[in-house]
This record gives C-alpha cells, structure tokens and sequence, in this order.
C-alpha cells in the first residue's frame, strides 16, 4: 500500500507539473492565469520617478507598474516553478510598456523600423546565466518577449561568478553586481534601450549601463515588467 501512495504522490506531482492546475497568481483551480489576474496584470506604464530610484541609476526607467504580489507570483510560476506555457500572459504588458517608452521618448522600437538617427535601436537583455538557462531550458524574459513580437538582443555575458542577489541588500546588491559584466559583441556606437522583468535595487540596470557604455554604446533608458517600490536613502545620505 505504501508503494502504491508514493506511486500516486509522484504522479500527482508529475501530473501538477505537466498540467498545471491552478492560478498562477492567485490558486484558483483548473485555470493558468485567471482573468481577475489577467486584468490585474495588465500594465500602467509610467516613468520611475528619479528621486524614488537609486543615485546610481542615471537612465530614465519605464516601467509597466509596481511589483505586486500578483506580478511576482506569475514570475515565479514561470521563473521557478517551470510554468513556461503563461509567459503569454505577461506579453502584452510588456508590449504596451514598449510602446509607453517610445511614445514618451519619441523612438520607434519596433523590428523593422527600430533606427534613431540611421542607427538600430536595440533592445538588450541582462547576461542569463547558464546555471538558470539548463535547469530551466528556456529564457523567460526571451518568452515573454517573443509572444510580444519583440526580439532581445543579448551582447552582455557575466564576466565572473555573482552571489544570488535575492539574498542580498541593497549596498550589497550593487557591490555583488559592479563590474561583474562584459560584452560579447560589438556595441560601439549602437543606440540601446535595456530590458529586465523587475527592477528591485536598480543594480543590474547600473551595470548593464556601465558595461555597455564602457564598450562604446549610448543606453537609451530601460523598460521593465515591475519595480518594487521602496523609500531610499535622502540623497545627500545615499551611499551607493
Ligand atoms: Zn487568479
């Protein structure tokens, strides 16, 4: 009998997994996304406000709203719980968060016609690492992406091994992320916006801006599916 209960726990699990059954956001059962969820998810774009973001950040950040529980939720259903098939959902958050940028920025970020001045405008994602990439088998920001019709494009690598930072704070974060990125293609001259799912501390959208304009690239501004919104340091106080 025993054998037969750990029999059916592994298929219950196996089944979850395969054929998830609940409500990423918020459980209910027999459904993906919900559409209560769905709207919740939907995005309100707006621009950071400077003085909310680190001192350290010195781009304008456009993001599709704040970092709510249902937002983070989704993410880690798709980021860690293997659940690639709602990475749709977050599409069209992403893609009106695009458009938000273009039109508050007067640029045209679209495929085919994505030129400022002559030059490509190029959308560019964080280093993945490769860690990540095999256990999960796929990028979930490239996914989210791709049902949104955009295409990343990914010059940057980790240049050496960083610490998780979701177990760190915040002066910690960007010691963690300085210098920690290189790039693997040629960006002199490019016109960039960069692209990230969560803006938290604004450590990695600083390196990537450093990393990419050390290389000869102008940054543009970022796009970002949420940021989690947190009282810094008074300026004159800020450390970082
Ligand atoms: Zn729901």
């Amino acid at each position: 009998m025993r054998l037969l209960d750990s029999a059916r726990h592994v298929l219950r699990d196996v089944h979850v997994f395969v054929f998830p059954s609940e409500c990423a956001g918020c459980g209910l059962p027999d459904v993906g996304v919900c559409s209560d969820c769905g709207d919740a998810l939907s995005a309100h774009p707006r621009l950071v406000d400077p003085q909310s973001a680190p001192a350290t950040l010195t781009i304008p950040v456009v993001s599709a709203g704040e970092y709510d529980v249902t937002l983070a939720r989704v993410l880690h259903a798709i980021k860690d719980g293997g659940r690639a098939g709602i990475a749709r959902v977050l599409s069209a958050r992403f893609a009106d968060t695009i458009r938000a940028f273009e039109q508050g920025f007067d640029v045209d970020l679209t495929p085919a016609k994505n030129q400022v001045a002559g030059e490509p405008l190029r959308l560019v994602a964080p280093p993945s690492s490769r860690d990540n990439r095999r256990v999960r088998g796929f990028e979930p920001l490239n996914l989210i992406a791709h049902h949104a019709g955009v295409r990343l494009w990914q010059p940057l690598v980790s240049s050496r091994r960083r610490a998780d930072q979701s177990r760190l704070g915040l002066s910690a974060r960007a010691d963690n992320m300085r210098n920690s990125m290189s790039t693997r293609a040629n960006v002199t001259g490019a016109s960039v916006v960069l692209v990230d799912d969560v803006m938290t501390t604004g450590a990695t959208l600083t390196e990537m801006t450093r990393a990419l304009h050390d290389a000869g690239a102008h940054v543009r501004g970022a796009v970002v599916l949420g940021h989690a919104v947190r009282r810094w340091p008074h300026p004159r106080s800020r450390q970082l």
